[in-house]
């Protein structure tokens, strides 16, 4: 079976996310997407501003009724879902940890996907064993508005980086297909062009405006009952 995991913050889980991992079941023929909410994000500037909890919960909401969409608790914070002292410093939760983990419960002949957004993509050579996550896993990368998949092959570690005439095809702005390469295969994922970000639906929340248009109906009211965001 093809499998993808669709790690991030999801604080909030929006439109973006949901229309990556559409995209990406029908385009994969993936069974199933494990979405994987960080507890400690180790590749953001800033940490969550919601406990897991509550970014696990809106994930819970806004996958229930997609079957082939599972929410993961593959990152849950080791203390328990609600932490008892909040500014704790706990571990940061490493992709290639993840996928291992993910990987003792699947058959061998299963096929993992890891899914991920251009703006992702960008830092990946920065990643903890960048090396070993292209060993272990087939990568789907997608198209973010504001950036460009034309620098998917730039993005690679070094050691994986390809000589240019292999990437010139992949070397425009609307970039579709697989590459290919020693050490390394990715999909890249073109025709998403969802605007939605949670850094910006954060500061709709704050403003106290309607977020319908933004994320899942369901988590609109969640975020508005707990109070997320004010
Ligand atoms: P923030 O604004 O807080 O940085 P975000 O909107 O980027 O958050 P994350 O949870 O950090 O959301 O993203 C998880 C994954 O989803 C990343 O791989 C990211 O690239 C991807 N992603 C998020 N939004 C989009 C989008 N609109 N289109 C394509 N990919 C996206």
């Amino acid at each position: 079976m093809n499998i993808g995991l669709f790690g991030g913050t999801f604080d909030p889980v929006h439109r973006g996310h949901m229309a990556l991992a559409r995209a990406a079941l029908e385009q994969y023929k993936l069974h199933r997407i494990h979405f994987v909410p960080a507890n400690v994000p180790p590749h953001k500037q800033r940490q969550p501003h919601s406990l897991f909890v509550h970014r696990f919960a809106m994930l819970a909401l806004a996958t229930a009724d997609k079957k082939a969409l599972v929410p993961s608790l593959l990152e849950a914070p080791e203390e328990g879902v609600v932490p008892i002292k909040r500014d704790r410093v706990e571990r940061p939760n490493y992709t290639i940890d993840t996928i291992r983990r993910l990987k003792q419960s699947l058959k061998a002949a299963d096929k993992l996907f890891l899914l991920l957004g251009m703006d992702a993509f960008a830092d990946i050579a920065k990643w903890h064993q960048a090396e070993a996550l292209f060993r272990e896993c087939e990568f789907v990368v997608a198209s973010r508005p504001g950036y460009s998949l034309a620098d998917v092959a730039n993005a690679l570690p070094e050691s994986l980086r390809p000589r240019p005439e292999v990437t010139r095809p992949f070397q425009k702005l609307a970039a579709t297909g697989d590459l290919v390469l020693k050490g390394a295969t990715i999909h890249l994922l073109a025709d998403l062009h969802q605007p939605a970000s949670a850094t910006a639906i954060r500061q709709v929340a704050a403003a106290g405006k309607p977020l319908r248009r933004f994320v899942d109906a369901s988590v609109a009211e969640y975020i508005r009952k707990m109070g997320l965001y004010r």
